[in-house]
């Protein structure tokens, strides 16, 4: 039988670290078997679900590289099949209409409190008579209607992840709600443990490969699969991902969603690579840089860690970093144009091309994420970068205003300027000054850059003369340097 697995994303916000994880080892798993990796979108929860919510996850999923073979399926068009197959399990007497008030279920919540004793529904209405449900029909109730859970039953599955996991029946709850309430009769709209096994078994999934947040969900739905007359799939719980303190990765923690880690810089396959670590460990010898097809060569669910996995920023920049050295320049500014535009950089894309693209490549290699360059590229970019405290201090410094003033005056400001130029210019300050070349540098790169570090000097130097900002920025530095030095 070949293998068939989901990723079944809810569209109540966007696309969430965790499930792109979850999407990764389904997409491995189905790769490494050349199985079918289905896409399904859960939008039962019509208040919460939107729109947007399914562009996002679908987008990102497609940018992360996890192209699926089938789908979107989209639960919310399948509503008269969840409809028919709960309509079978009336028919069947494995569920009924339960007809309590939230008010009165409230009561029986807190009664069971008071007694010390977990909160579960205590199957009160699984034997109304026809009198009674008349009775609750004519005082117009609504009813839920309920899959009933035999608290005798131990359910047990041999997980791919954990080995055997075993819940008894009496820990589930009582007899679970498949339909939120509607007038009787009617069956009102049907839950996520309920239509999830629908669909699994209507899409023939081989593998539910999911998050250990789903483990509970597990035996229910093992009984409704029973129940639907279907054979059970494998089921693989995966860990969570963890913050540094151990608790699950939330908003708090700042961005949790694939599109949150796009904009902040990181590629595509940065993020696909270090999600795969996150849970999962190569085999020996493999570097732990890899591609999805690579991983998906020899992943398997033997080396998929229990304990969760704590979220890493300095790895993932790290592997992001290793990412960005590899690209090529032209590709490197293509990456980086928006970056630039979005902090409002002026810049024509296509004529001053090669100068963005030596850009590229003077900043690529410093970088672990695309947003950096923002801050990076601001003194090649804006006309009036000023001076940061420590490299006014410096230009203060004495000598300084004697030397930059050489260079000035030695400076053609529209005529080209080569990399042997500027050290011819800067050599001959050292000699003609009697300063030292690094008091020269130290003091070039103050004025040029406004700051005492950055990227290569000579090569800032050479893009700043090509925009011309390099004579204006000496001139401001020498008017800084020089009350000083008088
Ligand atoms: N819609 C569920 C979620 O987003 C899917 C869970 C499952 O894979 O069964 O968590």
């Amino acid at each position: 039988m070949s293998v068939r697995v989901r990723i079944a994303p809810s569209p109540t916000g966007s696309l969430h670290i965790g499930t792109a994880r979850t999407a990764v080892f389904n997409w491995l798993f189905a790769r490494r078997h050349q199985g079918t990796f289905v896409l399904r979108i859960e939008d039962t929860d019509l208040e919460r679900s939107r729109p947007e919510h399914t562009q996002n996850i679908t987008e990102g999923l497609k940018w992360l590289g996890l192209t699926w073979d089938e789908g979107p399926y989209f639960q919310s068009q399948r509503v008269d099949l969840y409809q028919q197959k709960i309509q079978a399990l009336l028919d069947q007497g494995l569920a009924y209409r339960a007809f309590e008030s939230p008010a009165e279920l409230d009561a029986m919540r807190a009664s069971q409190k008071a007694r010390n004793e977990a909160p579960r529904y205590d199957n009160g209405h699984r034997h109304l008579t026809p009198e009674q449900v008349s009775a609750f029909v004519a005082e117009g109730r609504e009813a839920v209607i309920r899959f009933k859970i035999d608290d005798a039953r131990e359910i047990e599955w041999n997980d791919l992840v954990r080995g055997s996991v075993a819940w008894k029946g009496r820990d589930l709850g009582g007899d679970m709600v498949i339909a939120r309430a509607a007038k009787p009769l009617d069956i009102g709209p049907p839950l996520y443990n309920f239509v999830v096994v629908v669909d699994d078994i209507d899409m023939s999934m081989t593998h539910i490969i999911r998050g250990e947040d789903h483990i509970g969900n597990t035996p229910k739905q093992i009984l409704l699969y029973e129940a639907l007359g279907a054979d059970v799939p494998q089921f693989g719980h995966t860990p969570l991902i963890l913050n540094q303190q151990g608790a699950k990765l939330s908003k708090r923690d700042g961005v949790t969603s694939i599109s949150d880690f796009q904009y902040m810089g990181y590629t595509p396959a940065a993020i696909a690579n270090y999600m795969t670590l996150l849970g999962w460990s190569p085999p020996e010898g493999m570097n732990e840089l890899f591609t999805l097809d690579e991983a998906a060569r020899v992943f398997g669910f033997e080396r998929v860690n229990k304990a969760g996995a704590k979220f890493d920023w300095d790895k993932l920049n790290w592997i992001n970093s290793q990412y960005l050295h590899q690209l090529d320049p032209a590709t490197l500014t293509d990456l980086l144009i928006p970056y630039w535009k979005e902090a409002g950089y002026s810049f024509d894309p296509v004529g001053d091309r090669p100068w963005l693209e030596q850009i590229a490549q003077l900043v690529g290699e410093g970088m672990a994420r695309l947003d950096e360059a923002i801050a990076l590229c601001r003194y090649l970019f804006v006309e009036d970068v000023g001076f940061t405290e420590s490299a006014a201090q410096h230009l203060k410094q004495p000598s300084v205003a004697a030397a930059l003033t050489h260079i000035l005056t030695a400076l053609e400001p529209t005529a080209d300027l080569t990399a042997e130029a500027a050290q011819g210019l800067i050599q001959d300050a050292v000699k003609t000054q009697g300063v030292k070349k690094g008091l020269v540098m130290k003091s070039l790169r103050a004025a040029l850059t406004g700051d005492l570090q950055g990227p290569d000097l000579l090569q800032s130097w050479l893009l700043l003369h090509q925009r011309q900002l390099d004579h204006p920025r000496l001139e401001a530095a020498v008017a800084i340097a020089r009350p000083n030095n008088v």
